[in-house]
């Protein structure tokens, strides 16, 4: 594995094509292959096999997304830059967010990330406008948040197991693009992503979790009331691609092959990281006159000798 500075240059260009190439296009999600592999390389090496190659492809651009992540981190406990990156994962049930996070977000310092995950709203979130929540949930500055779910659940699962009436998500798509624009104005860039995996891949994942006793506590049978919803999903996905765009945009990755997805979600990563172009801040230190200061530091332990000893315990 080579790092050096044209390997580095290949990898954020390529990252560039990959992220024009999953840019959400249409609202016809039914037209996209869950199985695709846009952007994969043509010249990947034919003995080893896909997966191996992808983790060790991740491990590289997880090496570049933690440089970039430790300088916005950097810049922000200097004081100088609120900026901040936030990745929104949206996906049907078994799309994959958990596994993205562990692979893709596991590659970066965890002190500079924060997660949350939404669930059904509590009743003291259920009592505040629907952008309460997300709102007290935001990445303070420096850090990389990722939401694995999101306000796209109540124009999402409001929607489809009709939660709220028409009148009142419909009104939504409006209020997440302004408060979306709001959020890129404050210096917040927002990574949107939307896992896409097919009716039969879902059936598999359902399936596996049935069958392996150690999966079996992730499975809901509220998750079989959703997938009998499918269509009505597909249709709420389409229209959120369709009008939440607009503030920042949306990519879809297709994600059957777990492998593609880890891999597409790190390179939409490294591509908007490095259009941040974070850089170390500059420190106002005198740094001759601290390492004067430690040597003394360093003289005076030299110079503790038995009288400095604690006395010894009683026998
Ligand atoms: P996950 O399925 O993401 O692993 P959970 O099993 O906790 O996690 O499921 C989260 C559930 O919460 C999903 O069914 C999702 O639709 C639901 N949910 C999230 N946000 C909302 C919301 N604002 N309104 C209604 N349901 C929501």
């Amino acid at each position: 594995m080579s790092d050096g500075p044209d390997d580095e240059r290949e990898l954020i260009a390529r990252a560039g094509r990959v992220r024009r190439l999953l840019l959400a296009g249409s609202s016809e999600l039914n037209g996209l292959d869950p199985r695709a592999t846009p952007g994969l390389p043509r010249n990947r090496p034919k003995d080893i096999d896909a997966k191996t190659w992808s983790r060790s492809e991740v491990g590289r651009l997880g090496q570049l997304l933690g440089a970039r992540q430790e300088r916005m981190f950097a810049r922000a406990k200097a004081g100088v830059d609120r900026r901040r990156l936030l990745l929104v994962l949206q996906a049907v049930d078994c799309g994959g967010k958990d596994g993205t996070v562990r692979s893709v977000v596991g590659s970066m310092d965890p002190l500079g990330m924060h997660l949350k995950a939404f669930g059904p709203p509590t009743a003291e979130e259920r009592a505040h406008h629907f952008l309460w929540r997300i709102n007290n949930a935001l990445p303070p500055a420096g850090y990389i948040g990722v939401f694995n779910r999101s306000h796209y659940e109540d124009v999402l699962a409001v929607r489809v197991k009709d939660l709220a009436p028409k009148s009142v998500w419909r009104r939504r798509y409006g209020e997440i693009n302004s408060f979306e624009d709001a959020l890129v104005n404050d210096g917040i860039t927002i990574v949107k992503v939307m896992l896409h995996i097919s009716y039969e891949e879902q059936a598999e994942r359902l399936l596996a979790r049935l069958d392996d006793p150690s999966k079996r506590w992730k499975f809901s049978p509220a998750d079989l009331d959703d997938r009998d919803h499918w269509a009505e999903y597909q249709q709420a996905y389409g229209d959120v691609l369709d009008k939440c765009s607009a503030a920042a945009p949306w990519y879809v990755v297709p994600a059957d092959r777990k492998w593609y997805r880890n891999w597409a979600v790190a390179n939409l990563l490294l591509a908007h990281l490095d259009d941040m172009r974070p850089t170390y801040p500059e420190v106002d230190l005198a740094v001759d006159e601290l390492r004067a200061r430690l040597a003394g530091n360093q003289v005076r332990t030299d110079h503790a000798g038995p009288d400095n000893d604690p006395p010894e315990p009683p026998a």
